[in-house]
């Protein structure tokens, strides 16, 4: 944990903890926030414009307020107490996709695949954020289904931060950005991640599995900038 990280802490001890989600008064999440967040159902999602290869993705809720401020608590301040709620709506996704693919889901074992960060942001904020959510979220779903987890995927190199990008130069920057780090035997894949916005990340890394020949059922994320497709709840 860096120097930052723990002022931040420290500040939250001096002048009182504030809600991830509004800001209110509060140590971690209030129940306001809880009980919006557990009132979403997830939903198919596709960014507009649609890439080419881009995996059915199903995601738990809309990029609101709420979820910025949990997303980035968890990942930019290491608010741990927040994973297993992330896991959570994660768990929710990952589930209405396998529900949606029932034929594949019962004869083979899912692989949950994160989508990774640059290892300079992971040893910046001293743990991977979505591995870490992807750990949890497969432990509630195992009474379910055969999961596991692989961090399978790694940056092939350098990207610049897509924030302030748009659609076309995301895209161009995350060109061939992954590559298969490690194999995953006789498997079906899910990408996870915590957010998909121009389904950049999402559709290369799909095609760096399906690559290496590995079939990608799809994909499952926390929340999405994207609009629901009408009439498709997951
Ligand atoms: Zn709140």
């Amino acid at each position: 944990m860096g120097l930052e990280h723990w002022a931040a802490a420290a500040g939250d001890l001096l002048l009182g903890a504030r809600c991830h989600g509004c800001g209110q008064p509060w140590w971690g999440i209030c129940p306001r926030c809880r009980e919006q967040l557990g009132s979403r159902c997830p939903f198919f999602t596709t960014p507009i414009p649609c890439p080419a290869g881009f995996p059915v993705t199903v995601t738990s809720s809309t990029y609101d307020p709420i979820l910025r401020g949990v997303i980035s608590a968890h990942k930019e301040r290491q608010a741990f107490a927040l994973t297993s709620l992330l896991a959570e709506r994660l768990a929710l996704s990952v589930h209405g996709l396998l529900a949606s693919k029932a034929y594949a889901v019962r004869t083979s074992t899912i692989v949950l695949v994160p989508i990774p960060s640059a290892p300079s942001t992971i040893r910046r904020r001293g743990f991977d954020a979505t591995a870490s959510m992807a750990r949890v979220a497969a432990r509630r779903l195992r009474f379910r289904y055969q999961l596991r987890v692989r961090s399978a995927l790694t940056q092939a190199r350098r990207v610049v931060d897509q924030a302030g990008l748009g659609a076309t130069a995301r895209q161009e920057n995350l060109a061939g950005a992954f590559r298969l780090r490690r194999p995953i035997s006789a498997a079906t894949a899910v990408l996870v991640d915590d957010l998909v916005t121009t389904g950049s990340s999402l559709t290369e890394a799909a095609r760096a599995l399906r690559a290496a020949g590995i079939i990608v059922l799809g994909a499952a994320t926390v929340a999405a900038t994207v609009r629901e497709r009408p009439g498709e709840r997951a």
